[in-house]
């Protein structure tokens, strides 16, 4: 099938085209034909499927030509990075076409986001907060909306927006287009389809809570405080001895974790920087664009940053914590794999998260393999420091940094132990302390 057959104008194909994208994606053959006949639209998307185009393409073409003042479109989305990818997008596939977007997220000032605003659009790609505050400024009038879209919709609820979504709902003219996109089926979400979706057509394109086949994941059984230097050793040697990482996205689970084991691995020549909510919009940028470029090896993120991250042709994901909800685990390894091509995910999992791995095995109907931990050494040199992460500045050095001596030993530890093995003869933990 070609995009041709979807029944998309000219601009469109032409756009598409110099994307160099060749064939639609399931969702794309699904979605455009549906979101075209201007009925609503409930789909079960993945993340890294090409669900973005499924929806912009068709949109693009039912806005037309004509330019108003007040926005017709709606696009809600959870994250700041998501929403800048979308609007991203929709330039891309809309050259052709000059239809004019606004984007609107908190973090960053909302002056130009006013200024935008009051020059007129077409379209609002917006999160839900920043995009409430303007309302109720009187700066975003929402009375013309034709379509709305809620993409990534059960992350917007697990982000606690559903009563911004709500308020959001009710300034919008009663009849339009809603189109509801989630990679997940929750009670919450059949009820938030319930109520804002009229007779929908439910487009569904992969098994509810099931993974991206085409990642490859493996996961280490590894002690807690050894996991930094499992980590090293496989930005060093490879996870499964295939040779140095050059770029792996990092999840943790708290924000201070992401910033110490940043900070971790940049002291043992990995370059790295963390990616969380409490960055500024310009560090998140910056972060993203150094990794993207290739600046640093490992962007170290919290799970905000587990949506909307795009990055080509991302080798691998790393769970350095596992996420509390399973669900979480889909949508971090759904950032590697993306349409076509293939991927890791690495987890590593500490004793007390073996019940995690259980609960994520059994949610996603499948099961992980543990591999046998490689020998790995403990680096001295990527210590816990209380500083905290350095942003990551422009350096012209390469990604990861030859360390002065990865493998030198702790203290009283072997050079080259066998984690495995030496992990089975520690001393209680009281003591090691002491020896440390
Ligand atoms: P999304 O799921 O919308 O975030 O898209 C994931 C990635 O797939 C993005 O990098 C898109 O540019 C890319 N993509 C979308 N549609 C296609 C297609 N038909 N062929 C190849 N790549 C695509």
């Amino acid at each position: 099938m070609n995009f041709s057959d979807l029944g998309l104008e000219t601009e469109l194909l032409r756009a598409i085209a110099e994307k160099g994208y060749d064939t639609p994606t399931p969702i794309q053959q699904k979605a455009i034909p549906a979101v075209l006949t201007g009925r609503d639209v409930l789909a079960g998307a993945q993340t890294g499927t090409g669900k973005t185009a499924a929806f912009v393409l068709p949109i693009l073409q039912r806005l037309g030509a004509a330019k108003e003042a007040l926005p017709r479109v709606l696009v809600l989305s959870p994250t700041r990075e998501l929403t800048a990818q979308i609007a991203d997008n929709a330039k891309q596939y809309g050259k052709f076409k000059n239809i004019r977007s606004v984007v609107i997220f908190g973090g960053v000032s909302e002056k130009p986001q006013i200024q935008s605003l009051r020059r007129g659009c077409d379209m609002v790609i917006a999160t839900p907060g920043r995009l409430l505050d303007l309302v109720e400024q009187g700066e975003a009038d929402l009375s013309e909306i034709e379509t709305l879209v809620l993409d990534e919709a059960d992350r917007m609820l697990d982000m606690g927006f559903i009563h911004a979504i709500k308020r959001i709902i009710k300034l919008l003219p009663k009849e339009r287009q809603s189109l509801m996109f989630s990679a997940t089926y929750s009670e919450e979400i059949r009820q938030l389809a319930e109520r804002i979706l009229l007779n929908p057509i439910t487009v569904d394109v992969a098994p509810r809570n099931t993974t991206a086949q085409r990642v490859h994941q493996l996961a280490f059984r590894v002690a807690k405080d050894d996991k930094r230097h499992l980590l090293i050793h496989l930005f060093q040697h490879g996870a499964e001895d295939e040779g140095s990482w050059y770029q792996a996205l990092v999840f943790t689970r708290t924000k201070h974790g992401a910033n110490r084991l940043a900070q971790q691995l940049d002291n043992a020549g990995i370059r790295a920087t963390a990616i969380h909510g409490n960055k500024s919009q310009a560090a998140r940028v910056r972060a993203l664009e150094d990794f993207k470029t290739g600046r640093v090896a490992a962007l170290v993120a919290t799970e905000v940053a587990s949506r909307g991250l795009d990055i080509k042709e991302l080798p691998q994901v790393v769970n350095y914590e596992l996420p509390n909800v399973p669900e979480d685990y889909v949508h971090r390894i759904g950032r590697t794999a993306r349409a076509g091509a293939t991927g890791r995910a690495v987890s590593l999992v500490a004793p007390d998260e073996a019940r995690l791995l259980r609960d994520i095995e059994r949610t996603m109907a499948q099961s992980i393999t543990i591999a046998p931990l490689p020998k790995f050494a403990i680096s001295t040199s990527s210590a816990p420091s209380s500083t905290p992460a350095p942003a990551a500045e422009p350096r012209a050095k390469p990604a990861v940094k030859p360390a002065t001596n990865p493998r030198r030993p702790m203290p009283g530890r072997p050079s080259h132990p066998n984690a495995g093995a030496r992990s089975r003869r520690r001393p209680p933990r009281s003591s090691r302390r002491q020896s440390r």
